[in-house]
């Protein structure tokens, strides 16, 4: 099966910022066993901007918003990339990194390119791994956010299932932390969830559940099955392509 794997910034960061290179690690061994088992995997990763906050805490004060992203993300960027490329080289598993912009995929040649950048990489074995291009990417010309990209990019690359990984176990009933809200594990075609969905947001990335559902619909709506589960339990990977019954998560069906 070809999966695309979306991980999010707060299951790669720790409450303090920093890059939690224990969870990139075991990520990175779920992975490699999916590949083993053989899977194509393309991983769409976040963490950019919050690995590069974290790098240059002390002179984080008096930038604005913009150049904060510019600059967090061009030093967060080569900072995730580099890990990712000392973790899956232990599997010797070639990575290469694709850094994209929203032009990409409404332009025909830039769409055609990146097309063929995926294709000629996955006919190799390189596991791609994507994140926007912050450094370039600014206001209106931005994705929403990585769910956004992660949903574009399963399409773009005929991937069977999207796997968004989140620090939650995937949308509820009503506020997760209330204990009468239950976990959706199934959502069918056409569902809406609207009147489930909490409009708060993770702290260090940008997108919220909101985004994720809409995303969810939209390219299970395209014939691509989509999960939401939660990025920091222990395999859960390897447990969602298991035994999926027995493990949290919200299912899109298509
Ligand atoms: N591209 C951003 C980063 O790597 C993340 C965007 C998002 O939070 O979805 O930091």
């Amino acid at each position: 099966m070809r999966i695309t794997i979306k991980i999010g910034s707060n299951v790669l960061t720790r409450p303090d910022g920093s890059l939690d290179v224990t969870r990139m690690s075991a990520i990175v061994d779920q992975i490699a066993s999916l590949r083993q088992a053989g899977h194509e995997i393309i991983l769409v990763s976040s963490g950019a901007v919050a690995s590069g906050r974290s790098e240059l805490r002390h002179i984080q004060h008096d930038l604005d918003s913009v150049d904060q992203r510019q600059l967090f993300s061009a030093v967060g960027q080569a900072k995730l990339i580099n890990r990712y490329f000392e973790l899956f080289r232990e599997y010797s598993i070639s990575v290469g990194q694709v850094l994209t912009t929203k032009e990409n995929f409404s332009d025909t040649e830039h769409r055609k390119n990146q097309e063929n950048c995926m294709r000629v990489m996955l006919e190799n074995g390189v596991l791609p791994i994507v994140n926007e291009n912050d450094t370039v990417s600014i206001t209106e010309l931005m994705f929403t956010d990585n769910d956004e990209l992660s949903g574009l990019i399963a399409r773009m690359t005929q991937s069977q299932m999207l796997i968004i990984l989140s620090n939650i176990d995937g949308i509820y009933t009503g506020n997760p932390s209330d204990p009468e809200s239950r976990l959706i594990s199934i959502v069918k075609p056409g569902k809406s969830l609207d009147e489930y969905i909490q409009p708060s947001k993770s702290s260090a990335g940008r997108g919220g559940m909101q985004s994720k559902s809409s995303v969810a619909q939209l390219t299970a709506a395209a014939g691509i099955s989509v999960i939401i589960a939660n990025g920091k339990r222990n395999d859960i990977l390897l447990n969602l392509m298991n035994d999926r019954d027995n493990t949290p998560c919200t299912e899109f069906l298509c």
